[in-house]
């Protein structure tokens, strides 16, 4: 029995380009939707916020002198792509899934609309949200955060390529420690990278929990929706 009824996953799109420097890599979406599809059929309710950072990110745009509320609506259209790629290979894969979208462009996605989100999720359907919260200056961490209070997600799953939140980097301090879990208070005295500061502010004031995990541990995904201990869970 899972013991998560309803989640909201965060994936990066940096998660999407496997080993390449750049786009979508077929093997990497098809394993991750492989991962998303058996939680799917354990009748566990799954929403995915898709980030962009593999094709465009708004402050790469404006580093070279773009105006930068047009550059994070460039960043937005790389989430539609990813979002894109995710609701075709998880329906490839024989998931029902449906696109939705925070800014308007209906010839290509539906336009989110909450009532109709809750309904494709009550129907066992995954809902991949795409274009962030639609609006510049947010990311999609934001965004994962935002639809995961609008739907009533117990959770947060923010999947990175680190597998939970660690008192130093790992990759540079070989006695970093993983945090089993931590609070949202203690987690911003340590100064310790969970999500943007918009982002954690929100889940904080909703009393949303966020569990940082490794999309690229096999099984990682449905052990945290088991409940079993995985990653680190950031609480209030
Ligand atoms: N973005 C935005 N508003 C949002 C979400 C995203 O303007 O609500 C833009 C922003 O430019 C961002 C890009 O979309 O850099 C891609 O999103 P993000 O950087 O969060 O992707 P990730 O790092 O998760 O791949």
């Amino acid at each position: 029995m899972p013991a998560l009824q309803r989640i909201l996953l965060k994936l990066s799109g940096e998660a999407l380009m496997g080993e390449e420097a750049f786009g979508i890599h077929r093997g990497t979406i098809e394993r991750i939707v492989a991962e998303v599809a058996e939680v799917n059929r354990l009748g566990v309710q799954v929403a995915i916020v898709i980030g962009g950072g593999n094709l465009f990110r708004g402050v790469a745009g404006g580093a070279v002198g773009m105006d930068r509320a047009t550059a994070d609506y460039m960043g937005m259209l790389a989430t539609v792509m990813n979002a894109l790629a995710i609701g075709d290979a998880l329906e490839r894969g024989g998931t029902k899934a449906r696109v939705m979208s925070a800014i308007a462009i209906d010839q290509v996605v539906e336009p989110y609309v909450r009532p109709k989100a809750l309904q494709y999720l009550e129907e066992g359907k995954v809902v991949v949200f795409a274009a962030g919260t639609g609006n510049p200056f947010f990311t999609t961490d934001t965004a994962a955060a935002l639809r995961g209070a609008e739907i009533g997600a117990e959770i947060v799953l923010k999947a990175t390529k680190v597998d939970g939140v660690y008192t130093a980097d790992p990759k540079k301090d070989p006695n970093a420690t993983r945090y089993q879990r931590i609070s949202f208070d203690e987690a911003m005295v340590r100064q310790l990278q969970v999500m943007d500061a918009t982002a954690f502010a929100l889940c904080r004031d909703q009393n949303l929990p966020v569990r940082v995990f490794s999309i690229f541990k096999p099984g990682a995904l449905k052990r945290v929706v088991l409940g079993e201990d995985e990653g680190t869970l950031v609480h209030v």
